[in-house]
Parts: structure tokens; C-alpha cells; sequence
């Protein structure tokens, strides 16, 4: 199943293309009250709400995906976690190039056998969140500001101390997660949270249409320049012991995005440029860059 949010704050099916209108969907959804669980609800509810979903898709008049507006699938997640430095190419193109590093995050992580059993994972700011059809701003002008395409999981339910034997258990879905950055000594928190700086979609695709998210085909372009091309296999920390080692800190809520790392050849992008950004299996989508 694919699932989408677009225009003003509908949800949809996708499916070949078309989007069926299955908001009336959100009218089932419990009544929140003070204090309210943190996480999102569509996402929380999302295996009890899929029957009815299907429903609603029969009685609905699809429109071409092309003509909607895109926002984030994940409405309201508690946490976006990210992966530092996960792929060894990524992590050798770190080390050559002082536009990425700064003389400050080096990639080195001697005496530890991976660059996450070193530095963990990091967050980023919820706030930063939005959907392809909103495109990003650039915080810095004047600045180095890249383009970092990466596998998104969607966390399901909540959870604590995932072992990576049944992390896959507790993924709602996957998407295609732009981790926009700005190069500069400040902490990664900060460089890569601004509004727009975290992209999430075209759409969710639910776990059961992912055979295995360690072995995916993904890409982006840049005003039709290749810029990145990359397999999932080639992650240094799999998805299933990145859930291990994010849910060992932190509580994880429904609709919790991990990012899973950037492959090699991060570059900048400016105001008029054009991402395309693909994940086999997933989907593809487009992302202006604006002023
Ligand atoms: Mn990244």
C-alpha cells in the first residue's frame, strides 16, 4: 500500500500512478486528549485503518499524482533520526574533500568498528519536515548547502530497546528521505534542521511491499545530472541494528522517520535547481530548490 498526504492535509492512495481521495479515513481516528502521546495518530492506527482505506479507494475518483501536491506522509513525527557517515564511499569522500568535513567532523573512527558504533545516531528537528510538492528553502545562502538522498524508515509502533532480530517487526514503511545539509563547522542538529531541510516521500510504502530494504537500487539527479547512485546493501549499519541502536536511547513513537545514511557524491544545490530523487520499490520524486 501507498500512502500519501497532499493538498491541504488530504490522504490518499496511490496506486499506478493515480490518487484515490481516502480522507474521510482520518474520521475514524480516535479523539485526542491532553496530554497526547506523542508520535502520529494516522500512522499509529495505520493497520486497523487499512480495510477501511480500501473502502473509501472504491467510491473515490482518482487523480494523476503528477497534479497533486506532495506533503510529508509522516504528519507529525516525534523524531527524525539520522545515520552519520554510512557508507564507506561516503566516509572516503568525507575524508578527501575539507567542503565536506570543515576540519571539524572528521570521518575517522579508528579502534571502532563502525563510524555509527562511534558517533551513534543524531536527530533532526521535526520542524525541518516537509513533502516533495513543498520543495526546499535555502537557509544559507552563500554557503555550501548539499543534497544527501537516503533510504527513510517509518517507525510503526512504539517501541524501546528493538533487538535487531525482530527490528523489522516495528517499521510501519519506507520512503525516500532528502537529508538536506549545510557544510560548516556548527553541530549536524543544527546544519541539518532547518524548515525544509528534512524532505520525506513521494509517499509511504508499507512494509509488506519491501522484501528487503538492505538490498534497494537508489539515485538522484540534479537538474538531470546523476549525482548519487548507490544499493542499500552497501550501508556499513543495516536497517535492522540501526533500529538497535536508536530505539537503545530513544523511546520510538508511530510515524518516527530514521534516515538511514547518504552514499557518496553529496553536492550542492542552489535556488532553481531540480532534484530527482528514485528508490527501487519505493518510487520517485521531484523537489525544487527555492530562494
Ligand atoms: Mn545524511
Amino acid at each position: 500500500m501507498k500512502i500519501c498526504r497532499f493538498n491541504d492535509n488530504r490522504i490518499g492512495l496511490v496506486e499506478d500512478g493515480q490518487v484515490y481521495d481516502v480522507s474521510e479515513v482520518a474520521g475514524q481516528l480516535p479523539a485526542l486528549k491532553w496530554p497526547f502521546e506523542p508520535g502520529d495518530q494516522l500512522i499509529a492506527h495505520l493497520e486497523s485503518l487499512k480495510g477501511r482505506m480500501h473502502e473509501l479507494k472504491g467510491r473515490s475518483a482518482p487523480v494523476p499524482l503528477e497534479s497533486v501536491k506532495l506533503l510529508s506522509p509522516v504528519a507529525n513525527p516525534s523524531k527524525i533520526v539520522a545515520a552519520p557517515l554510512n557508507y564507506q564511499l561516503h566516509v572516503a569522500e568525507s575524508k578527501a574533500d575539507k567542503g565536506i568535513h570543515n576540519g571539524v567532523h572528521l570521518p575517522d573512527y579508528d579502534g571502532f568498528a563502525s563510524p555509527v558504533a562511534k558517533f551513534g545516531v543524531f536527530l533532526k528537528s521535526p520542524s525541518s519536515i516537509v513533502g516533495a510538492g513543498e520543495g526546499v528553502r535555502i537557509a544559507y545562502p552563500g554557503r555550501r548547502n548539499d543534497h544527501e538522498v537516503e533510504l527513510a524508515v517509518i517507525i510503526g509502533r512504539k517501541c524501546k530497546d528493538v533487538g535487531r532480530d525482530n527490528a523489522f517487526s516495528v517499521i510501519a514503511g519506507y520512503a525516500i528521505g532528502l537529508d538536506m545539509t549545510v557544510r560548516g563547522p556548527e553541530d549536524r542538529s543544527y546544519r541539518k534542521s532547518a524548515d525544509t531541510y528534512s524532505v520525506l516521500g513521494p509517499y509511504l510504502v508499507t512494509r509488506d511491499e519491501i522484501a528487503d530494504p538492505d538490498a534497494l537500487d537508489f539515485s538522484i539527479t540534479v537538474n538531470g545530472q546523476p549525482r548519487q547512485k548507490a544499493n542499500t546493501r552497501d550501508l556499513i549499519t543495516g536497517v535492522a541494528e540501526l533500529i538497535e541502536v536508536a530505539s537503545r536511547a530513544y523511546t520510538l513513537y508511530p510515524g518516527d522517520i530514521i534516515m538511514t545514511g547518504t552514499p557518496e557524491g553529496v553536492n550542492s544545490i542552489e535556488p532553481g535547481d531540480v532534484m530527482h530523487a528514485f528508490i527501487e520499490g519505493i518510487g520517485e520524486m521531484d523537489v525544487a530548490i527555492r530562494a
